[in-house]
């Protein structure tokens, strides 16, 4: 998949911060000039590169300390924050006109995936509203292109209007309007032509089209793999045709992706779908948060983040915070975290947002037993306060003891100490901010 690298590359960034309990001036300089280079070598464009580092400096130098997040989670936190701004902020949906029909126009370079595209978009119309659209071939100048269009038709039982190659694009759009309009379609795409490059013919006949169709939408596709060029493209388009929104296609492809990090930026034209296949059910909304916590490798591991925030007692968490910083934590804060966690929600809803969990064979299966958090608090009820504040060695006598005022079995008591103290450990690694280490343990 795209950002692979820049994951990977961000990912190292962090992992530099574990341990800090504070971040200094020079700590963000540092961090933000890694990230910059990253972002550069994904192919971003580098007057968003400069913006996007310019606005996470700003926020990251004095950061205010929170209760419930350290020093590493902060900066993540804020990266991501700024992150999904450059990609648009929040979901933006289709454009519906209020008068049928509502008519689409795809725009773009040769190769980029409009007619590809089309199809997707049709079918996603018909099976989600009900719809009934018509696609129209105005490609007339791309070898096959009005073949692939009538083929995706048949396909999807979706009519297309097309008069073979050697018309006027702009009458065959006019005439396959009329038709629309006729049998009341209430939706209409129109895939028209693209070049290798820009030309200033090319453009004169989408501005031809654009004038007669006067499209709700005029979505710009272009191909996550051209880099760089992807943005030039965009300005340019955009400029000449004044586009609604842009298509992302080929995602799923082995590309650096910085085009999607620079086109929302460059053109302020909302990114709207992702191409991520070839096949006619690979398309998906765009959400820029995803798509943000994706690149930063973290699942949702964000949403988890903020649950927890809202959850937990900002006192008590304060307290808990400390607890671990100073590896004071034992087993009476242990079943206090287990209380915390419980009210969460569903445990295995939790478990399928931390990243690497969700593509877990067997996942949809995890739940956690409410007897077994009762069965752990019985054994650190059992123990003495000595024991639970970690100041007596657990030993074969203790443990059986443990056992027997419990009701559980010696195995159980063993298997539980172990639990604890690898839950120590991985909250260890928490504080360090090293979520790696953290994925392992869990695992494990
Ligand atoms: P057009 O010239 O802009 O109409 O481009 P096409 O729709 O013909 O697409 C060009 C090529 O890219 C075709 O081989 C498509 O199958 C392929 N393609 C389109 N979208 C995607 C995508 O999201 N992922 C992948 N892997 N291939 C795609």
């Amino acid at each position: 998949m795209a950002f692979e690298n820049l994951t990977e590359r961000l990912q190292s960034v962090f992992k530099n911060l574990r341990g800090k309990k504070k971040i200094s001036e020079n700590d963000v300089l540092e961090i933000t000039k890694e990230i910059r280079v990253a972002l550069l070598e994904a192919d971003v464009a580098l007057p968003v590169v400069k913006k996007f580092i310019r606005n996470i400096r700003e926020r990251a130098i004095g950061v205010e300390v929170s209760e419930a997040l350290n020093p590493a989670q902060q900066v993540i936190s804020i990266v991501n924050e700024e992150l999904t701004k450059i990609l648009g902020g929040g979901e933006s949906e289709l454009l519906k006109s209020p008068k049928i029909p509502t008519i689409i126009m795809m725009v773009g370079l040769q190769g980029a995936g409009k007619t590809t595209f089309a199809g997707k978009l049709a079918k996603k119309l018909k099976e989600e509203q009900n719809a009934r659209p018509l696609m129209i071939a105005a490609d007339v100048y791309r070898p096959a292109a009005v073949e692939q269009l009538k083929t995706l038709g048949m396909q999807l039982d979706i009519p297309v209007y097309e008069e073979g190659t050697s018309e006027n694009p702009v009458n065959i759009v006019s005439r396959g309007l009329k038709k629309a309009a006729d049998e009341r379609k209430d939706y209409v795409l129109i895939d028209t032509a693209g070049r290798l490059e820009i030309d200033d013919k090319l453009m004169n006949e989408l501005q031809e089209i654009k004038a007669i169709a006067a499209p709700t939408e005029i979505l710009l596709v272009v191909d996550a793999m051209t880099g760089q060029v992807a943005a030039q493209v965009a300005k340019t388009f955009d400029e000449k045709l004044d586009i609604t929104g842009v298509i992302i296609t080929k995602l799923d492809g082995d590309t650096r992706g910085g085009a999607a990090l620079s086109i929302r930026e460059i053109t302020g034209k909302p990114i709207k779908f992702t191409g991520t296949g070839e096949k006619l059910t690979d398309l998906e909304v765009f959400y820029p948060e995803r798509m943000s916590s994706r690149i930063l490798g973290m699942g949702d591991m964000l949403t988890l983040i903020e649950k927890a925030q809202a959850q937990f007692d900002e006192e008590q968490s304060a307290k808990l915070a400390e607890k671990m910083a100073e590896n004071r934590f034992d087993f009476e804060d242990f079943v206090e975290q287990l209380d915390q966690v419980q009210s969460m929600g569903p445990m295995d809803e939790i478990m399928k947002m931390i990243p690497g969990f969700s593509q877990m064979p067997g996942i949809d299966k995890v739940k956690v037993d409410p007897k077994d958090i009762a069965r752990k608090r019985a054994m650190v009820l059992s123990m003495t306060p000595k024991e639970r504040h970690l100041e007596a060695e657990l030993s074969p006598a203790r443990r059986r003891r443990i056992a027997s005022g419990s009701g559980n079995s010696f195995i159980e008591v063993n298997k539980f100490i172990k639990q604890f103290n690898q839950s120590k450990d991985m909250m260890q690694g928490m504080m360090n901010g090293d979520m790696n280490a953290m994925m392992s343990k869990m695992m494990g």
